[in-house]
């Protein structure tokens, strides 16, 4: 994190998109015409934040439930499940694949019939786990602002520096 390609990270990104490359203008192309023809190609099958959230879901002890007692059998939940998971024929959803995007709750008309859950038992409406999620990234944010780590040390001088030097090989990527 301390290297010079860290110090300019943000200001390399930025550069990415606003000098890309004929090889950046190729990837993002097939990205996007590969887009129209298969649904999610880029988040569900290529996004390596996407793997890595997917595993913090997977080990999540909140699940998409259903209740079998309750449940008409109407599909809908299914149906509007972006990541084509069959929420309809399960009684949980274990799966790296599931975003937490409440949907299948959204349209199902059973009251509490999906519920994101620890355990089956337990009722927690979209509300209530919005809340949780919030707060959750309020303390991370108020953590890090009590501990003064929240805003970078790099004086504006220091900053202006670097940006001078941003061509310099020394401000590569540490990997090349
Ligand atoms: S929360 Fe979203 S991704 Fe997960 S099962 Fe429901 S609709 Fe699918
Ligand atoms: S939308 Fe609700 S009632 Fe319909 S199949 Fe899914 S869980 Fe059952």
């Amino acid at each position: 994190m301390g290297s010079p390609y860290n110090q300019l990270a943000d200001v390399k990104m930025l550069l990415f998109f606003t000098e890309i490359g004929i090889v950046g203008i190729i990837v993002l192309a097939v990205l996007v015409i590969g887009s129209l023809f298969v649904e999610g190609l880029w988040c569900r099958y290529l996004c390596p934040y996407g793997a890595m959230l997917g595993l913090v879901s997977w080990a999540s002890p909140m699940k998409i439930r259903r209740d079998v007692h309750t449940c008409i059998d109407c599909d809908r939940c299914t149906k509007a499940c972006p990541s084509r998971l069959p929420v309809a024929s399960k009684l949980q959803i274990i799966s790296p694949e599931c975003m937490g995007c409440l949907k299948c709750e959204n349209v199902c008309p059973i009251k509490d019939c999906i519920t994101m859950a620890p355990t089956p038992k337990t009722k927690v409406n979209g509300r209530q786990f919005a809340l949780v999620v919030a707060g959750i990234f309020l303390a991370f944010v108020i953590t890090a602002k009590v501990a003064g780590v929240w805003n970078t040390k790099l004086a504006d001088e220091e900053y202006r520096y670097h940006f001078s030097q941003r061509d310099n090989p020394a401000y590569s990527h540490p990997g090349r």
